[in-house]
């Protein structure tokens, strides 16, 4: 029985997981070397030929869908599966030592990683991912495991994992994950957005934890505090079981504020809308409290091995918009770029993702692929409110030329009779520092700003949002980024737009208590945020939240705002002290 261990993290998803253990991913590479008889061996190369010409056509579909240098990555990788030496090598040491030819691709593809690891070259180094993605291809068909291994997952477990993709993260049903862990990652990448939407108590980068990890090993996930522990002793098993007891206790008492608006008790209303990555969550909006859709991130669409086509786009814009009946739905073109890159996906690697091509930059220099999810969206809007939201503007250039593609999709559905919403809101996200230091001439481009915070603070900080390095340094409270939402705001006012906020510090309740008193418009968060930010607002006077902001935006330090907030919250809110986040 080994002891007890406790790992820190970061605290990304609240609530509490007590469970088994999945390793996923971890050890793509790893076969044991079973034995073949004698009588064996020519199967065993079959499936190995097998597994190689699988593998071979999923990166002929890849090669084939992708254009430039994406391209040429995947036909890298075919070369790779097609050299007559390296595969006769693998042969020739199955027929001789008569041991799984799992064991023996998976053991030559970490010799060759190793030997690529090893190298000066920045370039060489730089294929290891490639190469190990390769062996992890046909790993999956040798061994029978899945891609999809998430999504079809029989019993309850934690899924601990080196890394995740959000595409991972999209797989998991909440009924089989009751938590999970990375050990790299941090609080606003897409993982742990996805973590928190989901509802799945998570915790990211632990380091190396996934290594000490052994299947079916007992693990507590602390969500709220960042903490794992391993192999927890009675005595913790029972603490953690009481604490989950009364989380459950406070969710009761939240769902008793559904039905009740967003309003202070001196009557300031706060529209509070929610984030959402797929129809099916819009089911979970009205369940939670919320109205309308105030960010629907369409990433979660293009994640997959084909660009998904105008109707399947309108099929499932149309799906949340009528599901939101008069409610207004924002959809956001698409921001792929950053850390919403899948390999799968065509785009170049590049050495600073979150400074490149990405969002409204991406879509610009594709125009075609562009209005095909404009017109979509245009067509969606006939079936209720539709909102347009550009995502990482940073010049009013930008945001002048995307209108040009919507006017231009619009002329076009017109030309073919086909409806839509003539008087569609759009709106841009303010989440480059220089679009809210812009604030007041971008606010006469569009009818609505959103402030994503997420981005605002990686950009106004110069802290990448996913490295667990940085993470101490990533603030949202940080008095600079208080001070561009507080301008942005003040500009959206003046003229005369609506100003909403779609970052996550919108779902923590201490910083709810001061994003209030800076006149924001809309708050929207993940739908199981809602509850506890109608908690906040409706037991917040708009007066005391405005003298709060005053006070907060007079504090030098970021860590000085945060304890001012935390310790209001504390006093003000006991019972959400269990919950929230930080
Ligand atoms: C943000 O940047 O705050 C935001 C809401 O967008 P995303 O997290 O999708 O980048
Ligand atoms: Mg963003």
């Amino acid at each position: 029985m080994r002891s007890e261990q406790r790992i820190k993290g970061v605290g990304v998803s609240p609530g509490v997981a007590i469970g088994k253990a999945f390793l996923f991913g971890v050890d793509e590479l790893k076969a044991p070397p079973k034995r073949i008889p004698p009588e064996g061996v020519e199967r065993e190369i079959e499936d190995f030929h097998l597994a190689v010409s699988r593998a071979k056509e999923e990166l002929t579909k890849l090669k084939e869908s992708s254009y430039g240098e994406v391209a040429g990555i995947f036909g890298a990788h075919l070369l790779m599966l097609e050299d007559p030496v390296f595969l006769q090598e693998i042969e020739e040491e199955v027929r001789k030592k008569r041991i799984s030819v799992a064991h023996v691709f998976g053991r030559r593809m970490e010799e060759i990683i190793s030997h690529f690891q090893n190298l000066d070259d920045e370039h060489f180094r730089g294929r290891v991912a490639d190469i190990r993605d390769v062996g992890a291809r046909v790993m999956a068909h040798l061994l029978g495991t899945e891609r999809d291994v998430l999504a079809k997952l029989k019993e309850e477990v934690i899924v601990v994992a080196h890394d995740l993709s959000p595409s991972d993260t999209a797989q998991m049903r909440k009924e089989r994950v009751i938590g999970f862990v990375t050990d790299l990652g941090g609080r606003t990448s897409h993982t742990a957005i996805m973590a928190r939407s989901l509802e799945i108590p998570a915790v990211v980068g632990t380091g190396r934890l996934s290594e000490g990890v052994e299947p079916g090993d007992t693990l507590i996930v602390d969500g709220q505090k960042g903490i794992v522990i391993l192999s927890p002793s009675k005595a913790t098993l029972k603490e953690y079981e009481g604490i989950r007891a009364r989380l459950i206790h406070l969710e009761e008492t939240l769902a008793g504020l559904r039905e009740l608006p967003a309003v202070t008790p001196d009557g300031r209303r706060v529209e509070l809308s929610a984030n959402i990555e797929a129809a099916e969550e819009t089911e979970e909006i009205a369940r939670k409290g919320g109205f309308g859709v105030g960010l629907f991130r369409t990433e979660y669409l293009f994640m997959r091995e084909t660009l998904p086509t105008e109707d399947e786009q309108f099929g499932v814009y149309s799906q949340v918009v009528r599901s939101c009946g008069e409610c207004l739905v924002i959809i956001r073109t698409v921001d792929l770029g950053g850390d919403k890159f899948v390999s799968r996906f065509r785009l170049p690697q590049e050495v600073n993702p979150f400074l490149g091509w990405r969002g409204i930059r991406l879509c610009l220099h594709n125009r075609k692929f562009f209005k095909v999810q404009l017109r979509a969206i245009l067509r969606a809007s006939a079936y209720g409110k539709v909102g347009i939201m550009f995502p990482m503007v940073s010049d009013v250039e930008e945001i002048r030329e995307a209108k040009k593609v919507v006017e231009e999709a619009k002329e076009e559905l017109r030309n073919q009779g086909i409806e839509f919403d003539e008087k569609v809101q759009i709106g841009m996200m303010v989440e480059v520092p220089s679009a809210a230091i812009l604030a007041d001439l971008m606010a006469q481009e569009v009818d609505f700003f959103s402030i994503g915070t997420n981005d605002l603070t990686q950009y106004c900080l110069a802290v990448d949002r996913v490295n667990p390095n940085v993470s101490y340094l990533y603030e949202p409270l940080h008095p600079a980024v208080l001070k561009l939402i507080k301008r942005t705001v003040e500009a959206g006012h003046r003229r005369g737009i609506w100003v909403g906020l779609c970052g996550e510090v919108g779902a923590d309740p201490a910083a709810v208590i001061a994003l209030l008193g800076l006149g924001l418009d809309e708050l929207s968060v993940s739908p199981v945020a809602i509850p506890r930010v109608k908690l906040v607002i409706r037991g917040t006077a708009y007066s005391l939240a405005q003298k709060v902001a005053k006070e907060a935006l007079e504090i030098p330090t970021p860590q000085g705002v945060r304890e001012y907030l935390n310790s209001l919250l504390k006093n003000n809110f006991p019972q959400l002290n269990l919950v929230h986040p930080r």
